[in-house]
């Protein structure tokens, strides 16, 4: 048989479950055909063809049956078939899926395929599947309180919209309930913070099928944030040594086609415009580098020009399949938080290592405590495939990377097979405050394309040399990154992020005047502040204060007035206190200028 890597006890666990669904299923539902049954990220799914539609209301009972099978201690029997052998069995049980999946294994020049039956304590057979193994001894070792049927969905046989449409059952499973609770909580928590709601709730950004599908708009409070984090990348930048710069979205073809992108990338590209009296077709940009390789080659560069760090917001492009468009997470336009640095080998420790550090910088500030460094290497079956045809400066490059980060100490994972095409990278996965996944950030090493595109330096010795290049986004995009943003803090943005800091609310027409002292003071001090007028109910204001997720509301009334204080209600926390406005303004544009994770009040 094929390699594949062995499977964890989790996804032993997970999988065994499957065996448990694919039996209980066919007690309940004698005609369905099974297709396949593997371990995902929280469980497993399998998808079957039922004889008739299956409905979210058969679930308990589904479920019920599970839990029954897992109590009778049945344990997995493995059996070695021959491909004959093994066809007449699926002929005869009527299940055509099967049947085609062990034909396909035999073209692949198996001769062999392996059964695995389940066979309760007094050595009754339940249930057979084909199955390449992964389980655990005893279908008792699978927790009861541990698995819930979370959804049905559509799939088609083998992912082919030609082919049969089957329904698939996905299985959250843990090994404790504790664990399962845990990740039900999670998912309706993600639920209601979920990113596409949330946006349009807040105000943040829109999507307009005139525009088209996967091209966001920002509106004008998304955009603040957008903004504010464009300002917040361009100071660490440029106290990190960068330069900024600018360059257009499109770019004839030749470009692309030098760098290797034309060749790796088409498919992920816009096609190409053929404009009038003009021979080269055009793109819309699908990544920033080539551009600031030109930027890099516009003057003769010398050692003392290095490391050279080329940065910007740069807007690129990529025609991703409107079946994987989702929200802000998947898009065809992107704002990148990109840069280039262009350095000597020497220089590439600290270099690499002053990228890490901006990352954790970021981390910090996001309040983002649990993150995993993935390195990501190549696969030497695949060079001159998918990667460009190196070996040496592959594992020279690879040694290079993995150097840096132990000295960093950071901890990281080495993944093979999912490195650029032009050298290793690191992908930076970072958990939201509810404990989801996301990958936000990438950081690559370049050894190929600045020799392929001529970029040179004279060195130290008067020799040319060609320079290396780290690619790094530590921000990834601002759509993705928003988009995180918003699960991660629920929408409740810090001070310094919120598109709306402060609003001003006078409880009534007598206090309006008092009320536009209070908010040209806080306009005045850069506070971004909005006035809410007493032509609406106090309540259904505090309520749209809420809903908008404006950190703080001020409501001015007699008392107010009378100590020149304000009133605070902290939309988030809940919490009230009446405090001098004096007091209030210091401290509120101290927490902004700060970017303090915690204002306050
Ligand atoms: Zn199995
Ligand atoms: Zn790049």
């Amino acid at each position: 048989m094929a390699d594949i890597a062995p499977m964890t006890d989790l996804e032993k666990l997970r999988h065994s479950t499957a065996h448990v669904l694919a039996q209980a299923v066919l007690k309940l539902y004698p005609g369905a055909e099974l297709a396949i049954g593997p371990p995902i990220d929280f469980g497993c799914y399998y998808d079957i063809r039922f004889p008739q539609p299956i409905t979210d209301a058969e679930l308990p009972k589904l479920e019920k049956e599970m839990r029954a099978i897992v109590k009778q201690h049945q344990t997995f029997e493995s059996e070695a078939l021959s491909i004959a052998d093994a066809v007449a069995f699926w002929k005869e049980r009527k299940q055509p899926f099967k049947v085609e999946l062990v034909e396909d294994l035999s073209t692949k020049g198996e001769t062999q395929v392996t059964h695995y039956r389940n066979v309760t304590a007094k050595g009754v057979e339940t249930f057979v599947d084909l199955c390449r193994g992964g389980h655990v001894e005893n279908l008792k070792d699978i927790p009861a309180d541990g698995f819930k049927i979370t959804s049905l969905a559509g799939a088609y046989w083998r992912g082919d919209e030609n082919k049969p449409q089957l329904t698939r059952i996905y299985v959250a499973v843990f090994p404790s309930k504790e664990e399962l609770d845990a990740h039900m909580h999670m998912l309706e928590e993600a639920k209601r913070r979920d990113h596409r709601k949330l946006g349009k709730e807040m105000d943040l950004f829109t999507f307009s099928e005139m525009v088209g599908a996967g091209l966001p708009l920002w509106t004008p409070r998304g955009t603040i944030i957008a903004d504010a984090l464009e300002t917040l990348a361009n100071e660490l930048e440029a106290q990190g040594g960068y330069k900024r710069v600018r360059t257009p979205h499109i770019a004839k073809g030749k470009l692309y086609a030098r760098t290797g992108h034309l060749a790796h990338y088409k498919t992920s590209m816009f096609p190409p415009m053929q404009l009038d009296g003009e021979e080269e077709e055009y793109y819309l940009k699908p990544m920033n580098c080539p551009h600031h390789h030109e930027i890099f080659a516009c003057q003769p560069r010398s050692y003392r020009d290095l490391p050279l760090r080329l940065a910007e917001y740069g807007h690129c492009y990529r025609f991703e399949d409107s079946g994987a468009l989702f929200g802000l997470m998947r898009v065809r336009s992107l704002t990148m938080n990109d840069a280039h640095i262009y350095c000597t080998e020497e220089q590439f420790e600290s270099e690499f290592m002053a990228v890490i550090n901006l990352y954790l910088k970021y981390f910090e500030l996001f309040g983002v405590e649990k993150y995993v460094m993935r390195l990501s290497l190549h696969d030497p079956a695949e060079l001159g495939k998918k990667y460009v045809n190196a070996p040496e400066l592959w594992l020279k490059t690879e040694d290079m990377v993995r150097k840096v980060m132990q000295k960093a100490k950071c901890e990281f994972v080495e993944v093979p097979n999912e490195a650029a095409f032009y050298g290793p990278k690191i992908d930076v996965e970072v958990w939201s405050a509810i404990g989801r996944e996301f990958t936000l950030a990438t950081n690559q090493v370049d050894f190929d394309v600045p020799g392929k595109v001529g970029l040179s330096y004279v060195a130290a010795d008067g020799s040319q040399q060609v320079p290396l290049c780290i690619h790094r986004a530590p921000l990834g995009t601002h759509e993705r990154f928003i988009g995180f943003l918003i699960e991660h803090f629920a929408g409740h943005f810090p001070l310094w992020l919120a598109p709306v800091q402060v609003a001003v609310i006078p409880v009534a027409g007598a206090h309006e005047g008092y009320a536009k002292t209070v908010l040209d003071g806080l306009l005045s001090a850069g506070v971004r502040a909005e006035y809410m007028d007493p032509g609406e109910s106090l309540g259904k204001r505090v309520r749209e204060g809420e809903r908008m997720r404006i950190p703080y509301l001020l409501v001015l009334g007699d008392k107010e007035v009378e100590s020149q204080s304000v009133a605070l209600r902290n939309v988030h926390t809940k919490a009230q206190v009446t405090i001098p406005l004096a007091e209030f303004t210091q401290k509120t544009v101290a927490d902004i200028q700060e970017r303090k994770l915690h204002s306050s009040f």
